[in-house]
């Protein structure tokens, strides 16, 4: 959630550190936008932090002007403590010397802070984090250095973080800290970095160390020190090279991230199909096929991703339990050796996904990971991970990520079907020409969608479908909430006659996917039931197809073999979403209250 950066330089390298500090608050932002802030060490610390956007921080604080050789910088989604100037990070201790920046959450900082006060320490905030300045700054009266202070207070502090400090008493340092929030160093020329995410870093380099669970330790600009539980480990051979270019993490040209990543999906289908390795695939469709049980976990649009592939699998007498990962305890008894879990994440560092699989896994279930990011938490504790290869996302709001996980997911029915001595050339066909028909879509229905957007002026909406055209409801629901914030609630479209219906009055809009041709009839039966109590039927139908007629407002996608199509029938529903958001005069790639890479329980 909250973004994390450090930078160190040589004393020799040139060094606008202010524009880099300012840059990488830009770059994390989509991770929190409740306040911003940056830390310098050098010559004594200095703090710059506040509430509202990054660039508005920037400019009140004279960011840009900020000189040295270290700084560090932080994007806040705040969990303890409303956000406020006080509440921003970084925290510092009370001599003021001592600068800390963290994502996550100190589960004991409230005995911890009850401790510190009882020693004099005085708090200016209501975070959990400004525990962590003044233990350390505790630890270094007692006569530790640095270093060892540092050590100390991780070891004292419980919960989920990523921590990153200076001190400016050991000024050309920076020391950090992980235990499930996601921290990665880069390992640059000159210098080194440390962030919370992977596109943050590719400003600066390309090779990186990721931080693993319980690791500790510093970097100077021509050192990296990682230890764990007081053992030195050896960094260097974990350098691993990023295959993602700086470029694709900027707009480009487009008014949002969001807008840039749905008309970026035939690219990052192309390159997700084509990068498919066959051989692994059968490896996980022998696996799934020889299971007791399997289970499916994931969260938002992931766990739609998961529901898609959970409504293949019938097909081919694969019995599933989607499991939304949050909720994982419930179904922790059953589970054994001989099951398989498939867990979908795509910056691999959704804690709620991650401790699933640990508790799964804990089980002797085994756990085939499918996510976008290598070097990942995820695709480090899986036994085989599935590359998705939709380059990096940085709206909040996910669309080229999930269209991609669905593909890949499809690739994995194919492969089960080829196992079981299907024929499975055209799904292999549909597989090829899938970029190009998510082309089509997104270019025929753009003009459609933008269209519709000023008609999504009801405080609600329904979204339905049937069979494996649920998930794709209950995605395109999820997209027009998280960034119009309009209610939208998906069902299986029979379903809504047991309840919802209630709600339709003249006017209401509902909106149908036909993304499952099994079930198109029946669907056009909830249509008319729809229509019958005057609500406003819209529908994302087969081109070509007589279905277009039967509804108020009909967008054609091109008509795709089932097994892909729930890929081309999201397209207009994310465009729907997003249009809706810009005509209510919303930021569709910060969405309030939501972060994207959920790092916390
Ligand atoms: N718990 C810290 C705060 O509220 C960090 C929150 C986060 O990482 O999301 O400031």
């Amino acid at each position: 959630m909250c973004g994390i950066f450090g930078i160190v330089y040589s004393e020799k390298s040139p060094r606008p550190l202010g524009a880099v500090l300012k840059r990488a608050l830009e770059r994390l932002e989509y991770r929190g936008y409740d306040s911003a802030g940056v830390a310098v060490a050098e010559g004594g610390l200095t703090v710059r932090k506040d509430v509202g956007k990054v660039a508005e921080v920037v400019a009140r604080h004279g960011v840009e002007n900020l000189r040295g050789a270290v700084g560090i910088a932080h994007t806040r989604w705040a969990t303890h403590g409303k956000p406020s100037q006080a509440n921003a990070h970084p925290h510092v201790d009370c001599r003021g010397v001592l600068a800390v920046v963290h994502n996550g959450i100190i589960e004991n900082y409230a005995e911890l802070r009850e401790e510190l006060s009882k020693r004099g320490h005085i708090f200016k905030s209501e975070t959990d984090t400004e525990v962590f300045a003044h233990l350390v700054e505790e630890f270094k009266k007692g006569g530790l250095d640095t270093f060892s202070a540092f050590r100390k207070a991780v070891g004292a502090i419980r919960g989920a973080y990523a921590i990153v400090m200076v001190d400016a008493e050991t000024p050309g340092v920076i020391y950090f800290a992980r235990n499930l929030s996601p921290l990665i160093i880069g390992v640059g020329d000159g210098f080194n970095v440390v962030a919370s995410d992977i596109p943050t870093v590719l400003d600066h380099t390309k090779r990186v160390i990721a931080v693993r669970d319980g690791e500790y330790g510093y970097i100077t600009w021509d050192r990296v020190v990682i230890e764990l539980d007081g053992v030195l480990q050896n960094p260097l051979e974990r350098i691993e090279e990023i295959p993602w270019s700086a470029e694709m993490a900027t707009k480009g040209g487009y008014p949002h991230f969001m807008l840039k990543e749905i008309y970026e999906q035939p690219e990052s289908l192309a390159s997700t199909v084509s990068g498919l390795e066959w051989r692994l695939l059968e490896k996980v469709a022998e696996m799934l096929l020889s299971s007791r049980n399997v289970y499916v976990t994931a969260a938002g649009s992931s766990y739609h991703a998961g529901l898609v592939f959970t409504h293949l699998l019938p097909r081919v007498k694969i019995t599933s339990t989607p499991v939304i990962s949050s909720e994982y305890a419930t179904y922790e008894e059953l589970f054994d050796r001989g099951d398989v879990a498939v867990a979908i994440s795509q910056s691999g560092e959704t804690i709620d996904t991650i401790k699933a699989v640990r508790a799964m896994r804990e089980r002797g279930v085994k756990v085939i990971a499918v996510t976008n990011v290598v070097c990942s938490t995820l695709s480090r504790e899986s036994d085989v991970t599935i590359y998705t290869r939709a380059g990096p996302e940085i709206g909040v709001a996910a669309t080229k990520t999930f269209t991609t996980q669905v593909a890949t997911l499809a690739a994995v029915y194919v492969s089960i079907l080829k196992t079981l001595g299907n024929n499975v050339e055209n799904y292999e066909r549909s597989l090829k020409t899938l970029p190009n028909a998510v082309r089509k879509a997104i270019e025929n229905t753009a003009g459609s969608a933008k269209a519709l957007a000023k008609r999504m002026d009801r405080p609600s909406a329904y979204y339905l479908g049937r069979g494996a055209a649920v998930p794709v409801a209950m995605e395109g629901a999820l997209k027009l909430k998280e960034v119009a914030y309009v209610h939208a609630e998906a069902y299986p479209a029979g379903e809504s006659k047991h309840g919802p219906i209630a709600l339709v009055d003249e006017g209401f809009p509902t909106v149908f996917t036909f993304s499952d041709p099994s079930t198109r009839e029946k669907t056009l039966n909830n249509v008319a039931e729809m229509k019958a109590r005057g609500a406003y039927t819209i529908g994302v139908v087969p081109a070509k197809s007589d279905i277009a007629k039967k509804l108020d407002w009909a967008i054609e996608v091109p008509d795709v073999d089932e097994v892909v199509a729930p890929v081309v029938y999201i397209t207009p529903l994310q465009l729907l979403a997003y249009f809706t958001a810009v005509e209510r005069g919303r930021d569709p790639d910060k969405p309030r209250n939501l972060a994207k890479t959920v790092t916390v329980e």
